[in-house]
């Protein structure tokens, strides 16, 4: 059997038809960036939510940095954000002149620990840029009050969240501002690159539209500087058509993803990432942790089965951070999850016989 990490081609060949319809309608009637199908996926998405705005962007890093610029983030500020996660949320905030500070994950769930959040909070901390990873919620509850403390605002990073949930509540709407990718390989994913924002808030809702757009909500008009990050309006009109199965999908990721959890029980070196209580995770990745993860991984691409690695390395460690002259101890739960995380293929479109095997040549492994 030869089983790749992800097969986008299946999700696009399943949806075909209402894809290419939808794509031609634009081609025929535009426009092609903005105008009524972003409107749309915007009110569609918001609605999903429950939250009051949705503004669409270009990708999901513009929509962390358009965030992050219209809470006013700056130089001399500090943002607090996880040292294991996706270069994005370190990058967007060094970009509007603040500086991340990295605080390290719980082993477990690999989402922020909250123990070493409260370490790194100071007097210029301006805000927590929590990352619901690999399709859980942080914990939501202990961030929100640990902001409403210190009078910080909290961000959340939804990018691989999309209907996840903590407690019955949506991933997206426990922060101030929430930001989401649509990076063809999420869990709601376009044909090319889309992202978006969502907050409860009217006037924030304004600024940050604004920002997305030159500064204008139409084009004679610049009220400040801002960005191009707009959506093109064939990545909404996917959007539209893929939004309605997206709970479809991720209750399968859950079904995949219990197969794993259950299968691989009991295996000593190998042990199953953690969902934090109360989330309904949404597996974007499945993710495992083992001591022998090298060989492993060798072992199961010898066996025709594709993993990867999220991340192979801790952004306090990529070469981007050098100057701050990190070391391991700093942090140490990172610093070990670099070692020994594996991804395995979780997509919609696995098969139970798909996962079977690749299980089955997990334990054959272990017995080797
Ligand atoms: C994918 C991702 C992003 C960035 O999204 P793009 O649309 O690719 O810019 C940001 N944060 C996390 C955690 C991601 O996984």
């Amino acid at each position: 059997m030869r089983i790749p990490f992800l097969n986008l081609t299946l999700q696009n060949q399943a949806l075909k038809q209402e894809i290419t319809s939808v794509i031609n309608t634009v081609l025929v009637e535009g426009p092609l960036v903005g105008g009524d199908y972003v409107r749309t996926f915007e009110k569609k998405f918001a609605d999903y939510h429950g939250v009051k705005h949705c503004i669409a962007t270009g990708n999901g890093t513009d929509s962390l940095f358009a965030a992050m610029k219209m809470l006013g983030i700056g130089a001399g500020d500090e943002v607090i954000t996880p040292a294991w996660s996706w270069i994005s949320t370190s990058e967007t905030i060094s970009l509007t002149g603040a500086k991340p500070v990295f605080a390290d994950v719980d082993g477990n769930s690999c989402t922020l620990s909250i123990q070493d959040v409260e370490q790194k909070i100071t007097k210029n901390t301006k805000a927590i840029l929590a990352v619901n990873l690999y399709g859980q919620c942080c914990n939501m509850a202990v961030l929100q009050k640990i902001c409403s403390e210190h009078k910080i605002k909290l961000i959340e990073d939804c990018a691989q969240a999309h209907g996840a949930k903590q407690h019955g509540k949506m991933a997206g709407t426990f922060s101030d501002i929430a930001s989401f990718s649509f990076y063809p390989t999420k869990n709601l994913g376009a044909i090319g690159d889309a992202g978006c924002l969502l907050t409860h808030d009217d006037a924030f809702a304004i600024k940050l539209r604004r920002f997305v757009n030159h500064g204008g909500l139409s084009k004679d008009e610049h009220v400040f500087e801002g960005m191009n990050s707009r959506m093109d309006s064939i990545q909404a009109a996917v959007l539209n058509v893929k939004l309605t199965h997206l709970k479809e999908w991720n209750t399968r990721r859950r079904a995949i993803a219990y197969q794993y959890i259950e299968s691989l029980s009991g295996l000593n070196t190998i042990q199953s990432s953690q969902t934090l209580q109360g989330n309904e995770h949404v597996f974007h990745l499945f993710v495992i942790q083992s001591s022998k993860r090298d060989l492993l991984k060798k072992y199961l691409l010898d066996h025709g089965i594709e993993t990867m690695l999220h991340y192979p390395k801790a952004l306090p460690f990529e070469p981007a951070y050098h100057n701050r002259a990190y070391k391991a101890e700093d942090f140490p739960v990172s610093s070990r999850l670099q070692n020994e995380v594996l991804s395995l293929p979780c997509h919609p479109f696995l098969t139970d016989d798909e996962v079977a095997y690749i299980c089955a040549v997990i334990r054959k492994f272990e017995a080797t």
